[in-house]
C-alpha cells in the first residue's frame, strides 16, 4: 500500500530529524515534578483505521498528559449533561494564556472554552457532581483506559501532589469561578480532580490509540465500537482546532492544519478525520506552552501526508 509506505518512512524520517534538533524549547518547571524531565526525548505515534500503530522515537515512554486530558473530560462532561454544558463554558478561542485570570473577570466567571484551565475546572465540576472526588477520577481513568484499550494507564501521584502544592493560580481561578456560582462543588474537590486527571501518564502510542474515536466519527475505527455520536466527535475536533493550543491555536491551524490538543508535559494529540489519530511528544515548550518540536514534527508530517483539513 503506497500511502502507508510513505507514512512509515515519514514517521521514521521525522523522528530522526527531531533527534538532531538543538533548539528544543523549555521544559515546564512551574510544576516542579515536570521540571526534571529530560528534554532530549521525542516520540511519535500514528494509529490508522485498521488499528495499526506506526511509531518512531520514544513512542512508548509514558509522560504527563496534562491538558491533553481535557479532551477526555470534555467528552465525559458532554456525555453527562449534553449541550447544556455550553451554559457553563463557552466555545470560542481565548487568545490568552491557558491560565489567564483577566478574561474570567470580564466574562463573569464563565470560561471562554473548555480547554483553558478555567474551562477544564468547569468540566471537572460537571463530572464531579453526584460523586465523590475518588469516584469522579475513577470514571475519568476508566474512560481513558477503555478508549485506549489499555488497563495499565494510571495517575502519576508524584506529579499530582507536585501540582497540588504549587497550583496557586488554578486555585485562584477555581475560587473566582465559585464566587460567580460557576462551580457547584467545593473548590478543593474540583481542584483535586483536575490536578489528578492532568497527572495521568501515557505514552504517544496509548494516546493515539485513545483518540481513535475522534478520528473515526465517534467509533474506535471505521468498523469499531461506538464511543460517541459522529456529530459530537466533529464538534470536539472543531474545538480542538480552534482552542487546542491556547493563544497559539491560530498558528497551529496555519502551520499544521489539523485539530490538536497540547499539554505542558510536551504532548500534542492530533486528529486527521477519517484517516488517523496522532500523538507526538517532546518535553520542551514554546512561549505559548506548546511542545516546540511536537509542533514542528506535526507540521512536517501533515505537509508530507497532505493531511491538512484545509486542503492538500
Ligand atoms: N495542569 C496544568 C496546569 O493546570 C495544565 C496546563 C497545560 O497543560 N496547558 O497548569
Amino acid at each position: 500500500m503506497a500511502a502507508l509506505d510513505g507514512l512509515e518512512q515519514a514517521v521514521a524520517e521525522i523522528s530522526a530529524e527531531m533527534s538532531g534538533q538543538t533548539d528544543r524549547g523549555k521544559v515546564a518547571d512551574y510544576i516542579p515534578q515536570l521540571g526534571g524531565v529530560n528534554p532530549d526525548q521525542f516520540g511519535l505515534a500514528v494509529v490508522l483505521a485498521d488499528g495499526r500503530a506506526i511509531c518512531g522515537g520514544d513512542a512508548d515512554t509514558a509522560f504527563s498528559i496534562q491538558s491533553i486530558s481535557k479532551v477526555f473530560t470534555l467528552t465525559l462532561a458532554l456525555g453527562k449533561i449534553g449541550d447544556s454544558l455550553w451554559r457553563r463554558v463557552g466555545r470560542e478561542p481565548s487568545g490568552n494564556p491557558f491560565n489567564s485570570i483577566v478574561q474570567l473577570e470580564y466574562e463573569h466567571g464563565k470560561p471562554r472554552n473548555p480547554f483553558i484551565n478555567a474551562g477544564a475546572l468547569a468540566l471537572a465540576d460537571v463530572i464531579l457532581s453526584g460523586h465523590r472526588p475518588r469516584e469522579a477520577l475513577g470514571e475519568i481513568l476508566r474512560f481513558i483506559r477503555h478508549v485506549a484499550d489499555d488497563d495499565g494507564i494510571s495517575i502519576d501521584q508524584g506529579v499530582a501532589i507536585s501540582e497540588q502544592e504549587t497550583g496557586f493560580r488554578n486555585a485562584a481561578l477555581a475560587n473566582y469561578m465559585r464566587s460567580y456560582a460557576m462551580l457547584d462543588n467545593p473548590v478543593e474537590f474540583v481542584l483535586g480532580v483536575y490536578f489528578h486527571h492532568c497527572a495521568i501518564a501515557m505514552s504517544c502510542r496509548q494516546l493515539a490509540m485513545a483518540a481513535r474515536y475522534l478520528a473515526f466519527s465517534g467509533r474506535h475505527g471505521p468498523d469499531g465500537r461506538t464511543v460517541i455520536s459522529p456529530e459530537r466527535a466533529r464538534r470536539i475536533n472543531a474545538i480542538m482546532l480552534t482552542c487546542g493550543h491556547y493563544d497559539g491555536s491560530g498558528d497551529f491551524a496555519f502551520r499544521v492544519g489539523i485539530p490538536g490538543k497540547s499539554g505542558v508535559g510536551g504532548g500534542i494529540l492530533a486528529v486527521v478525520p477519517g484517516r488517523a489519530s496522532v500523538c507526538v511528544w517532546s518535553p520542551g515548550l514554546d512561549d505559548n506552552g506548546n511542545s516546540r518540536l511536537g509542533k514542528i514534527a506535526l507540521e512536517r508530517l501533515s505537509r508530507r501526508m497532505g493531511w491538512s483539513v484545509f486542503g492538500a
